[in-house]
């Protein structure tokens, strides 16, 4: 049997397509990703990367905590936040990005979006209806399918980072940085953007100093996060700086970085225990190779203007796989909404219901 709609991929793309399909009798079903080893350490699992992250304080409709009844009422006791379970106080302002992911999720399924938690491993879309093939469920066929992967923390590719992933070097903070290892020692964070410094402020509440080092001197985050970073006391910026080498050893995993000057010629050491990526982003894309059109850095290409329409007839895309532009969580969610909309047009065009 067809699926009518198949959206791939659960972030705030993925679940506003499939409440918005849903309500549109379009019977979605949501391929959410695989909860294996290889996703977690690539930052790939269902969810998205807002699952990766602490409190978001710009997503509109959240201004402050009173979530609790709200949360304890709205998700299944099994998915409910650890603070509303234990009654215990409410650790942010506004909502977390696992608690707004959840209640997604939840706004889906009370609409009536199935799930599967697998991965798309291969599409054809070389002919309708498309055909998903997946780790485990077997070939999913859709009259029209909807991508929202987003995009994957991206790593420096030095062969001393690759030996102590896992052991010292993280790309998230909020996945790894509360680990006993990183607690009250100096860490580093690399990265200039909004997620370097939201790293550096995360676990400034756990070590002793955080060294956010950046390869320019002027980091490019929004100024309200900028202003908080660099106004704690225990984040220490240094500008103009690259990493050559992660420095360890087999029992002690990450023991400093060794880095390079941008400017001249110039090396110093830092002991440090940890190194956190915030680097950037890659779009999940590897599983659409050939079947779509992606642009030279592999994001999904928007063929018309204001519309999700890709290069296939009845495939769409939304959110940061196609988007390396706003990259937003609620940019995300409108495009998946315009996604829905979207494709219940070309269904309704080709007849399918
Ligand atoms: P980003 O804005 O692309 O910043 C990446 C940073 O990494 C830049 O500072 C860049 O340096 C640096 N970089 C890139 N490649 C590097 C390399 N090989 N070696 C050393 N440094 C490297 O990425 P992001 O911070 O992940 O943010 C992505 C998007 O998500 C943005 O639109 C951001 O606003 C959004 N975001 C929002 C929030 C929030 O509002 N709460 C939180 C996180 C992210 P240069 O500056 O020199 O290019």
């Amino acid at each position: 049997m067809s699926e009518t709609v198949a959206i791939i991929g659960s972030g705030p793309a993925g679940w506003t397509a499939a409440i918005y399909a849903a309500r549109a009798n379009l019977k979605p079903v949501v391929i959410e990703g695989a909860i294996t080893e290889e996703n977690r350490i690539k930052g790939t699992l269902p969810l998205g990367q807002l699952n990766l992250t602490t409190e978001v304080e710009n997503f509109p409709g959240f201004p402050s905590g009173h979530l609790r009844e709200y949360l304890g009422s709205a998700l299944p006791e099994d998915r409910r936040p650890y603070w509303v379970i234990d009654n215990g106080p409410q650790p942010a302002h506004g909502v977390t990005g696992p608690e707004l992911m959840e209640l997604m999720r939840q706004q889906a399924i009370n609409f009536g979006a199935r799930i599967i938690t697998d991965d798309v491993t291969t599409v054809d879309f070389s002919r309708r209806p498309f055909t998903l093939h997946t780790l485990e469920n077997g070939p999913i066929v859709a009259h029209a399918v909807i991508v929202a992967t987003g995009a994957r923390a991206n790593w420096l590719g030095l062969p001393s980072e690759e030996k102590y992933k896992n052991h010292g070097v993280s790309a998230c903070a909020v996945c790894d940085g509360a680990l006993p290892r990183f607690r009250g020692q100096a860490l580093a964070v690399i990265g200039g953007g909004d997620s370097a410094v939201e790293e550096a402020s995360y676990l400034a509440k756990f070590a002793s100093t955080v060294y956010l080092i950046h390869r320019r001197d002027r980091l490019r985050a929004s100024k309200i996060m900028e202003k908080r970073a660099l106004e704690n006391p225990r984040i220490v910026p240094v500008w103009n700086s690259s990493v050559a080498e992660v420095l360890g050893n087999d029992t002690d995993g990450v023991t400093g970085i060794r880095l390079a000057s941008t400017t001249g010629g110039s090396e110093k050491t830092l002991d440090v225990v940890g190194m956190f990526l915030a680097i950037g982003h890659t779009p999940n894309t590897d599983f659409l190779k050939g079947a779509v059109e992606l642009d030279e850095k592999g994001y999904i290409v928007w063929k018309k203007m204001a519309r999700t329409n890709t290069s296939v007839e009845g495939v769409f895309a939304a959110g940061d796989v196609a988007d390396s532009n706003y990259r937003q969580a609620i940019t995300a969610a409108g495009s998946g909404c315009m996604s829905a909309l979207d494709a219940e047009r070309f269904l309704a065009a080709e007849g399918v219901h």
